[in-house]
């Protein structure tokens, strides 16, 4: 039989136990560290840049993904600036992104939306004043760079903005297999290439409905 006194030591060390327990998790243990903080992905525009770039709120640059447009001084550069600037006047907008966040400047790469679905990278396209223009360190087969491709292939049919222009025709032009680039006969990025396996197509408009975009030297 147990006698009182053995029960009295045996719950003033529970007691102990409890004290010391309660101790190390309630008085000893860390705050736990607050989450980090998510980066929002809404933003504002403070000022367009050009077609396709803008400064934000808080500083950042963005660069809209996986198009180009045209260079100031260019037919249609200031229609694309005009409007990229009446897409985001006023109105946040949503930030994705695909495999790079950041390009080489330091800038945010990302599909712009307005009204959460509205993509401007490819009202751009839809308006033929915007292209695409891919580059290998992103993966260019999401669903958004499929949208981008269908609404320029739209645009080309359509000779819409940019596809209304004529341009002195080359009896062909060459893409290397490895490349989102295309090239006049003689740009000088070919010389001394081996170009026989080479893609060719017969006009501007035929490497451009596949998702090439002109050398930024030769500009075919
Ligand atoms: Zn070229």
């Amino acid at each position: 039989m147990t006698r009182p006194s053995t029960i009295r030591r045996l719950l003033a060390a529970v007691a102990v136990i409890l004290i010391v327990v309660i101790y190390i998790v309630v008085v000893r243990a860390p705050d736990p560290l607050p989450d980090p903080p998510l980066p929002s992905d809404r933003f504002r525009v403070v000022s367009i840049l050009d077609g396709d770039s803008a400064e934000l709120r808080g500083g950042d640059q963005l660069r809209l993904l996986g198009i180009d447009t045209p260079e100031a001084g260019q037919p249609f550069a200031d229609d694309a600036s005009s409007l990229f600037r009446r897409l985001t006047a006023d109105r946040p907008l949503r930030l994705t992104y695909n495999q790079n966040r950041r390009d080489r400047y330091g800038r945010l790469l990302a599909f712009a939306y307005v009204d959460d679905t509205l993509m401007v990278n490819r009202v751009l396209v839809d308006s033929g004043l915007a292209w695409l223009y891919l580059h290998h360190d992103q993966d260019n087969t999401t669903s958004e760079f499929q949208q981008l491709l269908a609404a320029q292939q739209h645009a080309i049919d359509h000779r819409v903005g940019v596809w209304a222009e004529d341009h002195p025709p080359e009896s062909h032009y060459l893409s290397s297999p490895n490349s989102f680039r295309f090239h006049r006969p003689k740009c000088r990025h070919l010389d001394g290439l081996a170009i026989d396996r080479w893609d060719q197509f017969p006009t501007r408009s035929a490497a451009m409905r596949t998702g090439l975009s002109p050398c930024r030297t030769c500009q075919p």
